[in-house]
């Protein structure tokens, strides 16, 4: 177990084992792969920068869909001609694809080790036992890791922004996911950790906290006594309570479990952005029930006045899937009146990719032709595109205070901020920094970005 942290940034040291790290999918994996470091760095490995120069490659993967996984098998053909080049290299598979696909991994000729998610801290004695004619794995998922002794190495490049997961797991089994199956059970990590995590984060100079679960609402911490007790919306009080300059975002909500206390906490500490990820999924009851999320399209609706009306200027960004079994054209329909009811201001949109292994692989026939899935697809981009657009020309005008992540990638002259709200914000100054905050007032803007001069 790992009681004392030497340092949250990388140690870079050429004369030390070289671990090369590639990470897919969530959040919660790009905060994975910073406990890995972190536990890595503890057994004498230094984090490097391509595989030409790494003893050991990990690539942390994502299983949520198809193509994400064909991704991974494209890369381990790359790590087979560097494996030719250099006996004695080690390539892991890490992650969700880890869990879900760990025979057909251990028997692809170029993998020596396959880690689950919560099977991290086993990575030393796996890589002291791995060699040519042993391949090494462990997958054992646990009702109680949540690794918050450990505090992650921070890979971020700009030092501003930092991801903390508070719980990890997911106990509610939407049909169409695999998460449950590849992330084990939820549990929640102890408040008193993620505090000094956060802590320690601000005085390392960080000015922003990204709390993560795959649902944070249901967030629970059985104290000693009942005072000791913390839910999700206590929770963002006591990161509140940092610092007032000290930034405080999470993701993601459910819209089942979401509580007017957490929108009330928002709204009470400035520091907690306003932005909130509510995915919806689909705008269809009937789809709703299908996908076993436990609400309906009512009920999300409710969930939307409450924020609009505790916090007017809060941004509401979502999930959907379209083209899951069986949806009709009048499904779909319903989905596109919800969004221009809600009136998003971003979105992440996906057609239904199967996946084995869920309820829906065994019960739901996945019966969109994918030349209608695709078409979905594209049109809901393009209304989500429109939305956006309209979204960020109401900011015209208006001031904001936005905290510097750096420069933009046109111009080393213009930097981006990020609005409360979520928004990426350009503007021009030469008397701010990365992890300043500027105020600026918008002058103009296109579907996903917003320009603004410094004020
Ligand atoms: S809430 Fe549903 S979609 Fe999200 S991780 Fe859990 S099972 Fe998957």
């Amino acid at each position: 177990m790992i009681q004392e942290i030497k340092s949250i940034r990388p140690i870079v040291d050429d004369s030390l084992k070289q671990v090369f790290i590639e990470t897919y999918g969530c959040q919660m994996n790009v905060n994975d792969s910073e406990v890995v470091l972190a536990i890595l760095q503890e057994c004498g490995y230094a984090l490097c920068d391509s595989i030409g120069k790494a003893d050991l490659i990990l690539v942390n993967t994502c299983s949520i869909r198809e193509n994400a996984e064909q991704r991974i098998f494209g890369r381990l053909d790359i790590f087979r001609l560097e494996k030719k080049r250099r006996k004695g290299l080690i390539v892991g598979v890490i992650g969700c694809m880890a869990e879900r696909m760990k025979d057909q991994l251990l028997e692809h000729p170029v993998v020596d080790i396959v880690v689950g998610p919560d099977a991290y801290r086993s990575l030393p004695e796996l890589l002291l036992a791995v060699n040519p004619g042993n391949k090494q794995i462990d997958v054992k998922l646990s009702r109680t890791e949540t690794y918050d002794d450990i505090t992650p190495v921070r890979m971020d490049k700009n030092g501003v922004s930092a991801y903390i997961s508070i719980m990890r797991g997911c106990n509610n089994v939407c049909s169409y996911c695999i998460v449950p199956y590849t992330r084990g059970a939820e549990r929640s990590r102890d408040p008193q950790t993620i505090i000094r995590e956060a802590k320690e984060l601000y005085a390392n100079g960080y000015k922003e906290v990204n709390l993560l679960g795959q649902n944070v609402d249901s967030y629970r911490w059985k104290g000693e006594s009942e005072n000791d007790n913390v839910d999700f919306a206590k929770l963002l009080e006591m990161v509140a309570q940092i610092a007032p300059d000290l930034r405080v975002r999470f993701s993601t909500s459910h819209p089942k479990d979401m509580t007017a206390d957490v929108v009330k906490m928002m709204a009470k500490y400035p520091n907690i952005c306003k932005h909130i990820h509510l995915p919806v999924q689909s705008g269809s009851s009937d789809m709703l029930l299908k996908m076993n999320r436990k609400y309906d399209r009512e009920k999300y609706l409710s969930q939307i006045a409450t924020i609009r009306e505790l916090i007017p200027d809060c941004s509401i960004t979502t999930d959907v899937i379209v083209g899951f079994s069986g949806e009709s054209e009048e499904d779909y329909q319903l989905t596109l009146s919800l969004f221009e009811e809600v009136k998003f201001d971003s979105a992440f949109m996906f057609y239904y990719s199967e996946r084995p292994g869920t309820k829906a692989s065994r019960h739901y026939p996945d019966d969109i032709s994918i030349e209608v899935k695709t078409e979905r697809l594209n049109k809901i981009i393009e209304l989500q595109n429109k939305l956006s657009l309209e979204s960020n020309k109401a900011d015209v005008g208006k001031v904001f205070e936005v905290l510097i992540e750096g420069a933009s990638k046109r111009s080393e002259s213009q930097l981006i901020g990020r609005t409360s709200q979520n928004k990426v914000c350009v503007f021009t100054t030469d008397k701010h920094k990365a992890g300043d905050y500027a105020t600026v007032r918008v002058t103009s803007c296109t579907s996903a970005t917003l320009m603004a001069e410094l004020i």
